[in-house]
Order: structure tokens, then C-alpha cells, then sequence
């Protein structure tokens, strides 16, 4: 077996059953992505349009895409003909662009909205004051091509157990305030994506739907 091969099986191995796994192929070659797609991967999360428009066309059509970056609104239809799920809703500008495109191409696209939920500064998201905003926003009402289906947010970068736990917690919270208060009848809203290579089984723990994992499965990313 190849690693890749082999940390797959032992991740998934892992993970309770409503659990997803979203193989973070950012920076990888399409080789790598091919290895993981033969041993029945068919989720990756890329966090560069371009990047994944490229992947996209050379790699086999029943791959999942999922956008895990920020997403700047003109790269929006590099994406818009074949992304699965737009994880990273960080504002309530990107959505009519969202929605133009999906128009454009005929499509519903899903989208899950980012919150920002670690102490770090440098990471996107909304807070929930932003977040009710877009929910209640005239903007949302009209986007008739675009679904939210759920929340994203990255823990802090930290050794401390305790704190990513709590933010991880926050999220969850989120979650339900949202699933209470905007989608009480929509079997569609149920995803929470958070767990990374270094904090997944926390993630779980705090009610995780979807792990987004790069480094334990294709090893250490060139920096670039
Ligand atoms: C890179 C990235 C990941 C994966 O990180 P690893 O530590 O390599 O598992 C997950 N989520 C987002 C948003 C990322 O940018």
C-alpha cells in the first residue's frame, strides 16, 4: 500500500459514521490526488480558484470540489460550472456573485458560512452579528441559486486543548442558533465543518459533520 493509500484507510477508520472526510488537496500535484481518488476518495478541498479550475479539468468528473479558501467575488466564475460546496462564506457581498454565476450555469450551488471563531486575527469569518444580517438580508432572499447548508470555522493555531475546544463549541452553537432560528424546516442545513489535521478528533467530539484534512494524508505542504 502507498502512504497516502494507507492514511486514508486509517482516518476513515476513524471516523463515526456522520463524519465526512475532505481530503485538503491545496498545493498537491494531480498525481497525489489521482492516488487518493484510486483508493475512493472522491472529496478534496482546494482553497485557490485557479488552482482547482486546473485540477478540475484534468482529474476524473466525479470528484467533489470543495472551495475551503477565501474566495475573492471575480474568481467566483472560475469555480460557479462544477464546485460542489463553497465552504467559506466569509460576507455577504460574495453572495449575489455566487448566485449570478450558479444563474449562469444553470446550477444551485451550496454554500456553508464561515465564522470566525479563532483568536488569531488573520482568519476570516463573520461574527453572528454579521452572520443574522446576511440571513435576514434582502441580498439572501433574492439569491434563489445559492443554499446554505450549514457553518465552517478554523480553530485557533495552539497547543491549548481547552481553547479549541471552546471555539469549536462556539461553532456548534452557531450552528443550532441558526438551525432554530432561520432553517427549522430545512433537512438541508446540516453541515458543521471544522477539524483539521491537528485538532480533528476535538472536532468530533464537538459535533463535527466534516473534517477538512490535508497534512495527515498527503504530508507536509511546500511552503509557497
Ligand atoms: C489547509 C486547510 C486545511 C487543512 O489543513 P491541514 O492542517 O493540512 O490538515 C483545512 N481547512 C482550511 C480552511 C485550510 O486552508
Amino acid at each position: 500500500m502507498s502512504s497516502i493509500e494507507e492514511n486514508i484507510a486509517w482516518l476513515k477508520a476513524q471516523l463515526p459514521e456522520r463524519v465526512q472526510l475532505v481530503a485538503v488537496s491545496k498545493t498537491q500535484p494531480v498525481e497525489m490526488i489521482l492516488q487518493a481518488y484510486q483508493c475512493g476518495q472522491r472529496v478534496f478541498g482546494e482553497n485557490k480558484a485557479r488552482e482547482m479550475e486546473e485540477k478540475h479539468q484534468q482529474l476524473p468528473a466525479d470528484i467533489e470540489w470543495h472551495f475551503i479558501g477565501h474566495l475573492q467575488s471575480n474568481k467566483v466564475k472560475y469555480i460557479a460550472p462544477f464546485v460542489h460546496l463553497i465552504q467559506a462564506v466569509d460576507r455577504e457581498e460574495l453572495l449575489p456573485v455566487i448566485n449570478r454565476e450558479a444563474v449562469k450555469n444553470k446550477r444551485i450551488i451550496h454554500c456553508l458560512l464561515q465564522f470566525h471563531i479563532a483568536t488569531e486575527e488573520t482568519k476570516y469569518g463573520m461574527n453572528w452579528e454579521e452572520a443574522a444580517h446576511l440571513l435576514e438580508s434582502e441580498t439572501l432572499a433574492q439569491c434563489d441559486h445559492l443554499r446554505i447548508i450549514g457553518v465552517m470555522g478554523m480553530a485557533s493555531f495552539t497547543e491549548d486543548t481547552a481553547l479549541i475546544r471552546k471555539e469549536f463549541s462556539t461553532l456548534y452553537h452557531y450552528y443550532l442558533l441558526m438551525k432554530n432560528s432561520y432553517f427549522r424546516d430545512n433537512p438541508d442545513f446540516k453541515e458543521i465543518s471544522m477539524g483539521m489535521s491537528g485538532d480533528y478528533p476535538l472536532a468530533i467530539e464537538e459535533g463535527s459533520t466534516m473534517i477538512r484534512v490535508g497534512t495527515l494524508l498527503f504530508g507536509e505542504r511546500n511552503l509557497r
